[in-house]
């Protein structure tokens, strides 16, 4: 297991801006001090989740999640938090696997691998056996800018990168398993251009290679899946179109890489791929954070009309705003801009449609828009996509359009439209807001925890007069404060949560307790206040205990002596229960 000192790990989260990193993942906007965005950890639809630069911690006010960088990364990439926490690392500059304060046996050099062959491609690109590649590149109007700004590379049959690999002490079998060599032993790739794919994070996981001056039954073969490159999670570009995003709120999605090379060669770099397949409910999650428009512009085919289809129907709930671009005469995007230019391209990008005008579009197809009766499908079927729609406006605009392009009464239209919808009324799911309801005491003893994070003079207040909290969780966790406080001299929430990391339930019901949105000040009144109901339950629990032995006491002298003991919790001296 892999053991990393809490000093290296605050030193990476030091490093590290968690709003920096979480907007690589999530759409962020700065509110008041603040950053706010789309909660990734729930189906969130308007911006529950808030990133602290100040306090370095992340808390979504819907779903409860929350945490600091290495919980967020780990919780998104769905991997452990010593995984995020190397993760992050290496961004930082510090090696943890070089560490000597790192015992980890299981030392994954996956990346490493991947940077040494992703360079070893690119530099076998310019050498004298790479002219035919080049040549072939320069004939496609990729220029050496842009095969640098993409990494492009090539893999010749003479250079071999598996032994240049295992010469630099790497195994056959870790080759294998990553890839890059065969079961043979030989290289995977061989005599074709190689386009490096990277993980959302950036690192290169995979690659895809194309065949350039030779016929072959497969034009690109990519890296087989691995642990690390994962088709339906992939995104090609996704790391740098993220950077482009900023000024430009809308991420354009295409069929493929060359695509998305191509948009970037006339300065278009909000583009991303999938590779080679149907968007998943993995790239949805992403998708979703990554920007509030979503323009897609798949291949002009009927392929590229069917992955739209599906594509619109696997985003229409994220509260993205979806268009479509339709590319004429079958062409992809690669080919579209070759041949017509930049401005024409830029043209299309701004003609793209709704949802309900591409779906309009669509079904006209098959039909004769001459004949009554297949004006009349029409009509219903535009109708039934329509009622989907949630703004009034675009509803009615779109009825009107109906009206108009077909001379019919507007009414009629709309008649027919309210009965559609008075028959299919759609009950709306309210989203149901997970949030944990707690007895006073539990209340009291979440809020002195909150405040002995924030304050030492609580924290001593809590050490000197609450000997023991009731619930066992919030226990260990004051334990915890307590020891890290003096062992450390101070209290940084976002080290505290790295430092309780290795404890699931310890973490979990740190997370509840912020998740809670406490407020921020405090008064030592209501700390005195907080104390005070803790001690009340000790003295509840007790006169519980002894009201039940006294109940069950026969002898009338004990049963006096235990009613004494229960007035005396209760803090009525003796003396006065005479009266
Ligand atoms: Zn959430």
């Amino acid at each position: 297991m892999a053991y990393i000192s809490n000093e290296i790990i605050n030193e990476i989260r030091n490093r590290t801006d968690i709003v920096e990193v979480v907007s690589k993942y999530v759409n962020l906007t700065k509110k008041g001090k603040n950053y706010i965005g789309v909660c990734p950890f729930h189906d969130d639809h308007s911006p529950s989740m808030s990133v602290s630069p100040e306090k370095q911690i992340f808390t979504c006010f819907s779903c409860g999640a929350t945490g600091n960088v290495f919980t967020f990364v780990a919780d998104f990439e769905k991997i452990s938090f010593i995984q995020a926490v190397q993760l992050l690392g290496e961004k930082a500059g510090i090696n943890i696997s070089n560490s000597d304060k790192l015992v980890d046996n299981k030392k994954d050099d996956y990346f490493e691998i991947y940077e040494l062959a992703n360079k070893f491609y690119q530099n076998s690109l310019f050498t004298s056996l790479g002219k035919n590649a080049v040549e072939y590149l320069e004939n496609r109007k990729i220029s050496k800018d842009t095969i640098k700004k993409f990494g492009i590379g090539l893999s010749i049959q003479k250079v071999s990168l598996t032994d240049y690999l295992v010469n630099k002490k790497y195994s056959i079998q870790k080759l294998n398993d990553i890839g890059l060599t065969n079961d043979n032993g030989k290289d995977v790739f061989i005599n074709r251009i190689m386009f490096p794919i990277y993980d959302l994070s950036g690192n290169p996981v995979a690659f895809s290679g194309r065949i350039y001056n030779t016929k072959d039954t497969s034009k690109y073969v990519n890296t087989k899946e691995t642990d690390k490159f994962k088709k339906g999670k992939i995104l090609y570009n996704y790391h740098i179109a993220k950077e482009h995003l900023k000024k430009n709120d809308t991420v354009i999605i295409m069929e493929g890489q060359m695509d998305v090379i191509r948009a970037s060669t006339v300065g278009i770099n909000n583009c991303i791929a999938t590779m080679g397949t149907a968007l998943t409910r993995d790239h949805r999650n992403v998708l979703k954070n990554m920007a509030d428009n979503i323009i897609l512009c798949f291949d002009g085919d009927t392929a590229g009309e069917k992955a739209t289809l599906s594509a619109i129907e696997l985003l229409l709930d994220t509260g993205v705003n979806i268009r479509i671009v339709r590319l004429p005469d079958n062409m992809d995007p690669d080919e579209y801009i070759l041949k017509e230019g930049k401005d024409a391209f830029l043209r299309q990008i701004d003609l793209a449609v709704s949802v309900i005008e591409y779906k309009m579009e669509i079904l006209k197809k098959d039909k004769n828009l001459g004949d009554a009766r297949d004006i009349s499908n029409y009509i219903n079927s535009a109708i039934k996509e329509i009622a989907n729609e949630k703004d009034d406006i675009v509803v009615e605009l779109n009825l009107k359009k109906i009206a108009t392009n077909f001379n019919v009464e507007y009414e009629t239209i709309r008649k027919k439209y309210d009965d559609f919808k008075t028959k299919n009324r759609v009950i709306k799911k309210e989203e149901i807001k997970v949030k944990k309801t707690y007895d006073r005491y539990r209340k009291a003893e979440n809020n002195l925890i909150y405040y002995m994070l924030k304050s030492s003079t609580v924290l001593n207040m809590v050490e000197k007069r609450v000997g023991y909290f009731p619930t066992k969780n919030i226990r260990d966790l004051s334990n915890e404060i307590i020891y890290y406080f003096h062992k450390y001299g101070i209290i940084n929430v976002a080290d505290f949560i790295s430092y309780i990391s290795f404890s699931d339930e310890l973490l979990g019901t740190l997370k509840d307790i912020l998740a809670m949105n406490i407020k921020e000040d405090f008064q030592v009144e209501e700390i005195e206040d907080y104390i005070f109901v803790i001690s009340e339950y000790y003295k509840k629990k007790k006169i519980d205990e002894l009201t039940k032995m006294m109940k069950e006491e026969k002898d009338p002298l004990k049963q006096a002596k235990i009613l004494g003991e229960i007035m005396e919790i209760r803090g009525v001296r003796k003396d006065d229960t005479r009266n």
